[in-house]
């Protein structure tokens, strides 16, 4: 037995004793028994007050002081409530950084209960998915989130895989929501922004559907031609000669096809070469500008350079070389017969410039913005007839990106445009100041 417990034991048969032998001499012996009894009950009286004032107090303050049972009563549950109270200060403690860790996230989190009544949510979850808190505390998810699949998903209880839905703040953000029960009755909703995840699946699909679409017409067309060769058995020459031009035609625009997608994959997954090689970039246009008039042939445009002769680039001469000669490439093409085009590489505030200018079609406002994405043309049979693959400008923008580089368009519809590689400082290197005069072919 306790020890406090004999304590109590001894002191009853005590009283009992005191109260035999009293009683005994003043022959009064319950009287004894009663007063020994009553200032025992009194005594614990006091103490089971003292516990349920503590008690009441919420056991602020002290614990009541006593000795005997009652001081071992009281020194177990200042442990006790000591112990918890230190349990209590390390769970609010935890549960604050839960809190500031989750409020941190850019995912949206909330706890919902089982019924589906928002109980906590974070910042994120009011961004992405409408849910506030402390106002929505206690609001029906569903009556926050409309989706029809959500309400489906909420009630099916199968949430091993996560399911997409269109944030009710923005339909342009798509969000992946998953929902793991835990504890006896609630659950925990997290919602991550796929938005652009989703963009990119898109442009992979569309770049799929581009690149078979691009080869599907020139396989036909070589598939028709050497099925209808196989089929005659006498063919004049002059028409056998007609078959294999077009047939030559169309592999070579395969060939460039292929050709322009493996630079830009190259551009877009390798990693930056060694793009410090001093590019004596007027050499290099003097070079150019003879193939923009091969390029240009019967078409005799009036091409001219102006180049800053002690300009030069810190970068890889293949990629500035390949961007170079599609803008150029891009003016010959554009500009009818006879037209003009004008190279310059100079000096600019913080930098230096290579402009192609021409005199050709020019292009309306709405379409520069999109200029440089695969497969953007503004009239697709001219640019296929005159042998684009709807990558030039791609490639273009990746070279720049790779240089620090940035490419301005400036377009008119019927006079003409401009585009411009503007290249920082850091990538610039002069020899020495004189210009070289103006050629023209
Ligand atoms: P493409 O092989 O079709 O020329 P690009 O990516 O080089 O592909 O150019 C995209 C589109 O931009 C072209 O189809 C054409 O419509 C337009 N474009 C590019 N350069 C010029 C230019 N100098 N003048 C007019 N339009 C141009």
């Amino acid at each position: 037995m306790h020890p406090g417990l004999w304590r109590e034991v001894w002191i009853l048969v005590g009283i009992a004793a005191a109260s035999l032998l009293f009683g005994a001499l003043t022959g009064r012996p319950f009287l004894i028994a009663a007063i020994g009894f009553g200032l025992y009950i009194v005594i614990h009286l006091r103490h089971l007050r003292q516990l349920h004032r503590w008690l009441q107090d919420h056991q602020s303050g002290d614990i009541p002081d006593a000795g005997g049972l009652w001081g071992d009563v009281f020194d177990e549950l200042y442990r006790s409530t000591k112990e918890a109270r230190r349990r209590e200060a390390l769970l609010s403690d935890m549960l604050t950084r839960f809190q500031s860790a989750a409020s941190a996230m850019p995912d949206a989190v909330a706890i919902v209960s089982r019924e589906g009544e928002i109980e906590w949510a974070n910042p994120a979850a009011g961004r992405l998915l409408g849910i506030r808190y402390p106002q929505d505390t206690g609001m029906r998810l569903l009556n926050l989130l409309r989706d029809p699949d959500f309400a489906q998903y909420l009630q099916s209880g199968e949430y091993a895989e996560p399911i997409e839905i269109e944030s009710p703040e923005t339909h342009e953000i798509h969000i992946s929501v998953q929902i793991t029960p835990f504890g006896s009755r609630q659950q925990l909703l997290i919602g991550r922004d796929v938005t652009r995840l989703m963009r990119l699946e898109q442009v992979r699909r569309n770049f799929v559907a581009n690149v078979s679409h691009e080869l599907r017409t020139p396989l036909t067309v070589l598939g028709g031609y050497v099925e209808t060769l196989l089929q005659i058995d006498m063919i004049k020459p002059e028409e056998l000669r007609k078959h294999l031009t077009i047939m030559h035609e169309q592999s070579a625009r395969m060939q460039r096809l292929v050709d322009d997608l493996l630079t830009l994959s190259r551009l877009e997954t390798s990693p930056p070469r060694i793009l410090d090689e001093t590019v004596d970039v007027p050499a290099l246009l003097a070079g150019l500008r003879e193939q923009a008039d091969i390029l240009s042939g019967e078409n005799r445009h009036v091409i001219t350079l102006e180049a800053d002769s002690g300009l030069r680039l810190l970068g890889s001469r293949e990629e500035l070389t390949s961007a170079f000669l599609n803008l150029i490439n891009n003016a010959v093409r554009y500009t009818p017969a006879g037209g003009t085009i004008r190279l310059t590489w100079r000096a600019r505030d913080n930098g230096a410039e290579f402009a192609v200018a021409d005199t050709g079609d020019g292009i309306a406002l709405e379409h520069i913005p999109h200029l440089t994405e695969r497969f953007y043309r503004v009239d697709t049979a001219r640019s296929r007839a005159s042998g684009g693959t709807g990558l030039g400008l791609s490639i273009v923008k990746h070279v720049l990106l790779r240089h620090e580089a940035r490419l301005e368009i400036e377009s008119e519809p019927g006079r003409g445009s401009t585009f411009t590689c503007v290249f920082p400082a850091a990538r610039t290197l002069h020899a020495d100041a004189s210009r070289s005069a103006p050629t023209a072919a």
